[in-house]
């Protein structure tokens, strides 16, 4: 992928308000991983050619890229043969200094052994062949100057500066923002907001400060301070001693919501599709819903009216909500945003607890014991269904019928698999909850009403209509000791 037709693609992204490619190496990868040929085509993919293998009368590596060349593949002109190691360290500073000019992006030189039957008698190690190996140029790096430190507020809150800085070219993109994750960083980096700075991209993707050169200071430079007021809703902002991070400690900051909300939404959560991030917030803005249990009550007629909606769309989106109101417990848990509870710390604690009644019970000691859940989460945890904004959205998302659903318990014995039962009358010495719980723990299945799949209709004392319907279908009757004697 040059870089030519990797700034055209994510042009053609952009005007399509799509999320842009990182570099020429993710455009490529996701190309390949198109299913549509004449997206591939458009996108100018081209190789270089620099191996083939069986008996082709090559002795040397060398000659290899000249038959491949005399055959028309497409052949690097980088490639050099170097008599010996410093002809090969030479070879790999002046690629580097000629790196910028390319008209694509290198990472590094592949030097290899020359002598084909020397390279094969090398071998390899695992997957590695012996006789190669990779010389990486070192990160990318450029100066540019901290024009100001702004911050962002993330899902939990946390405060995050970034540096806003004069456009500089890195790794083939243009850079202009950089994280710099949190007030000491900046510290221990000595950046203040006028600075010149040295940056780069860590493993070529992400842009960061590498530090300050304090040497080029004017005097004018100020230092940054962690704002007092949340810079989106205008709440406190709290640095709890021993932490890093600040954060807005407002309980409606809206840009939190909002986050909440996305994250409520997501894919590992309940996975509502329709749902971007610009519809969430036009949602806000028009007030149709203030926290994510209001997403069940909007209805289709509610979205027409704002832009980007069309019938159709409102009806899908409605349609795709009411369609994951039915949610696993681990994904529900995920979804609720607790601080330090991930995909896969929301598993282990719903395989140890398995209902959500047990998690909202859970002391800090009973949750620290769980595999996976450390002191600072199992204390994240408790403290969040002890919150009262939390119990009342937990107790609003009930009320629009989602319906969590707890982990099966794990059958020991599935003997009643692919049965179902219908039970009707009074049993003596079981009540209808236990035969039901019971049939269930046996991996059966237990219905209220008769049809054809029923396999069995368990008839007690004063039986109901239900027998009759059972006499009707053929379903087969048994009685309490038959019963008894399945479970
Ligand atoms: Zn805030």
């Amino acid at each position: 992928m040059s870089n030519d037709s990797f700034r055209a693609v994510n042009k053609e992204m952009a005007k399509k308000e799509e999320k842009n490619y990182a570099n020429p190496r993710n455009l490529a990868a996701g190309t390949l991983r198109q299913l549509d040929p004449k997206i591939v085509k458009s996108r100018k993919l081209d190789s270089y050619i620099y191996e083939v293998y069986g008996n082709i009368g090559a002795k040397t590596h060398e000659e290899k890229h000249k038959i491949l060349a005399n055959l028309g593949f497409k052949t690097s002109k980088y490639v050099k043969y170097c008599k010996n190691i410093s002809e090969v360290i030479k070879y790999c500073r002046e690629v580097s200094k000629e790196r910028p000019k390319l008209p694509f992006q290198v990472d590094g030189v592949v030097v290899i052994v020359n002598d084909n039957n020397l390279y094969e008698r090398l071998g390899s190690v695992g997957k590695a062949p012996r006789g190669a190996i990779a010389y990486k140029f070192p990160a990318e790096q450029g100066t540019t100057k901290i024009i100001d430190i702004q911050t962002n507020v993330g899902r939990t809150g946390a405060i995050t500066p970034f540096a806003v800085m004069e456009p500089v070219c890195l790794a083939g993109t243009t850079v202009t923002r950089a994280t710099l994750h949190n007030e000491d960083e900046i510290k221990r980096k000595d950046i203040l907001i006028g600075d010149t700075v040295v940056v780069q991209k860590a493993g070529d993707i992400i842009p960061e400060v590498v530090g300050s050169l304090p040497e080029l200071r004017t005097g004018k430079e100020k230092k940054f301070k962690m704002p007092k007021r949340c810079p989106v809703c205008g709440g406190p902002v709290l640095k709890p001693e021993g932490e890093a991070v600040a954060r807005c400690v407002a309980e409606s900051c809206f840009a939190i919501e909002m986050q909440r909300v996305e994250h409520f939404v997501g894919r590992n959560a309940f996975n509502i599709e329709g749902l971007g991030e610009k519809i969430i917030e036009q949602l806000f803005q028009e007030g149709l819903i203030s926290d994510a249990a209001d997403l069940f009550a909007l209805k289709e007629g509610d979205l027409e009216p704002l832009e980007r909606f069309a019938e159709k769309s409102a009806s899908n989106l409605v349609e795709s909500i009411k369609m994951n109101k039915n949610i696993t417990l681990n994904k529900f848990l995920y979804s609720l945003g607790i601080r330090h509870v991930g995909s896969i710390t929301a598993n282990d604690i719903t395989n140890h607890l398995g209902s959500l009644e047990r998690i909202k019970k859970a002391s800090i000691q009973e949750l620290e014991q769980i595999e996976g859940v450390g002191p600072v989460a199992a204390k994240s945890i408790y403290e969040w269904f002890r919150n009262k904004n939390n119990l009342r959205l937990l107790r609003k998302l009930k009320t629009h019928e989602v319906r969590v659903q707890n982990p099966k318990p794990k059958t020991q014995n599935p003997k009643l698999r692919g049965l179902s039962f219908v039970i009707t009358g009074s049993l003596e010495s079981i009540s209808r909850e236990e035969a039901e719980q019971r049939i269930r723990e046996l991996d059966g299945k237990a219905t209220s009403s008769v049809s054809k799949s029923t396999t069995y209709l368990v008839a007690g004392e004063n039986p109901g209509s239900k027998l009759a319907k059972a006499e009707v279908l053929g379903v087969k009757i048994i009685n309490e000791k038959d019963f008894l004697g399945l479970i």
